[in-house]
């Protein structure tokens, strides 16, 4: 099977220099061939987005509107099919590419609502018989770039809001699940959403680097690593462009003596092992404080024992493999340097009992317990099933852990205590914390976004900040001649 780009409202019909594999994790086969673009490529695309800017802008926010409604009934209607597409190039379970479709779904409908989030304001009189109102107006073209382990949630993390706000898009999806992307340009066309206004260029650096340049490309919205985010912010706004570019993570969840340690098991297992890991608010490190270690590393360790690993597709599985050959051998290699680095293995996922084809990406949830901060386990995102217990003697200690890492995505606290809780949510530097809420992404009429080296920009994405990061606000100062206008004054206008 051949995945190509969708320019201008039609699969591109070009022929590709350079192509790359497309696996099903869960057998290790290559499934499809996925077309990379060319600089040339993404101009045809970015041509075709600043050729439908004009008309698109001038649509009225009733139409657009109308527009998202209908491809929320679509997409609702569907999803099931796009869950089957996630799980096919991704390798997360069904159930799981459902949960993802649904927070899109939130995404969706919260743009639905454009005609209210736009509004401007007005102020009468703000000076005697002169009235000033804001207007918010859309930036042009603006680019999409998303990762791997999400391929439908964070493209509608920034495409409803930048289409319903006026802009045109060209999104550049992970090459490794490329299909999600199509299939929602599709919907988007289906729902009447005008040729060139949501363009899909498949494809890697090469793709990437010329949005980047692009001149005609206003602003950029990215999720990635943190080594590409700061690239891209870097690069971005070197080049003159808004960007907001959300890098990687390393979640930590402390959890305190009071805390229910049934409660706080099962959430370190949800949160460490879901989607294998590989989610950016994954819980990566469970700070356990004295004397709660023995106790709740017995608890993760008897519950990951039940865990049912295996192909996506096959009722009852719980975790998938990981998306490529590459990234299940690198998470591997994080398993042999924590033993070195002397962590305890409490868990070696390299044995886990696996409902699949043998062929497949797979490594089992795997716990260390007794990490410590300067082993590479703990200071670099693994972003697989390897869950790391760090031990500390006190909160502060905690709390010292946690804003010492670079990364401030997600964090959460366990404790029955609200007054360590609210002093924690005040405290902590990360962008998003949960009170024993292991995950917590925040609803869509908030907006997502980490401090720190987990996200790079002023903007967070969707909700509030993403309407505000795909408009730019115009004020209008104005008078209408009435009799008692006239005369010359050349001072610096003042309020009278
Ligand atoms: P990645 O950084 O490898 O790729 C992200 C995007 O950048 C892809 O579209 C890819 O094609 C492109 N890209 C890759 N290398 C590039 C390069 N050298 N130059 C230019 N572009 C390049 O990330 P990934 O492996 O696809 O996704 C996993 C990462 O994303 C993890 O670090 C995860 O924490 C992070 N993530 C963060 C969030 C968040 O909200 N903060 C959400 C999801 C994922």
């Amino acid at each position: 099977m051949r995945i190509t780009h969708r320019i201008g409202g039609k699969p591109w019909t070009g022929t590709a220099e350079r192509t790359g594999d497309v696996y099903d994790p869960a057998t290790g086969q290559v499934a499809a061939r996925v077309d990379f673009a060319s600089s040339a490529d993404v101009d045809e695309a970015v041509a075709a987005a600043k050729a439908a800017f004009t008309g698109w802008r001038g649509a009225s926010l009733a139409q657009r509107a109308s527009v998202m409604f209908a491809f929320r009934e679509l997409f609702n209607a569907r999803k099931a099919e796009l869950a089957a597409i996630v799980t096919a190039e991704h390798g997360k379970v069904l159930s799981d590419a459902a949960g993802e479709i649904q927070r899109a779904l939130e995404a969706v409908e919260f743009a639905c609502g454009i005609p209210n989030l736009i509004k401007g304001g007005f102020s009468e009189n703000a000076s005697t018989k002169v009235d000033v109102y804001s207007i918010l107006q859309p930036l042009g073209v603006v680019g999409v770039i998303s990762p791997f382990n999400f391929p439908a949630m964070v493209p509608l993390w920034f495409v409803p809001n930048a289409i319903a706000c006026g802009n045109t898009v060209v999104l550049k999806p992970s090459e490794k699940d490329p299909s999600a992307a199509n299939f929602i340009a599709e919907l988007f066309a289906e729902a009447g959403l005008p040729d060139g206004v949501l363009n899909v260029v498949h494809g890697d650096k090469v793709a990437v680097d010329r949005i980047l340049e692009h001149r005609d490309v206003k602003a950029v919205s990215f999720v990635g690593s943190t080594p590409i985010a700061r690239y891209v912010y870097e690069t971005g706004t070197g080049n003159g462009k808004r960007v907001q570019a959300l890098g990687g993570a390393k979640n930590h969840m402390v959890v305190l003596p009071d805390a229910d340690l049934d409660l706080a098991a099962d959430a370190a297992v949800s949160a460490g092992f879901g989607s294998a890991g590989e989610r950016c608010m994954a819980i990566s490190v469970v700070v356990a404080v004295d004397p709660v270690g023995d106790e709740l590393v017995g608890k993760i360790r008897d519950r990951i024992a039940d865990l049912h690993v295996g192909d996506g597709r096959r009722q009852g599985c719980e975790m998938g493999p990981l998306v490529t050959g590459t990234h299940r051998d690198k998470v591997v290699s994080y398993v042999d340097s924590g033993v070195e680095e002397g962590a305890s293995l409490v868990v070696d996922g390299r044995g886990h009992p696996i409902d699949g084809d043998e062929g497949g990406f797979w490594l089992g949830p795997t716990l260390f317990d007794h990490v410590g901060t300067d082993m590479g386990v703990y200071t670099d995102e693994i972003f697989g099933p390897v869950l790391s217990v760090l031990r500390v003697s006190t909160y502060d200690d905690a709390v010292e852990v946690v804003n010492d890492n670079p990364y401030g995505n997600g964090t959460a606290i366990f404790t029955n205590d609200g007054g360590a809780a609210r002093r924690f949510q005040n405290e902590i530097e990360v962008g998003m914390v949960g009170v024993n809420v292991p995950i917590p992404v925040p609803v869509a009429y908030y907006s997502f976004g980490g401090w720190k080296d987990s996200l790079f920009g002023d903007s967070h994405a969707y909700g509030p900040e993403g309407v505000h990061f795909f408009t730019r606000t115009k004020v209008v100062t104005s008078r209408w001649l009435d009799p008692s206008h006239g005369g010359i004054n050349l001072g610096f206008p003042q309020n009278t």
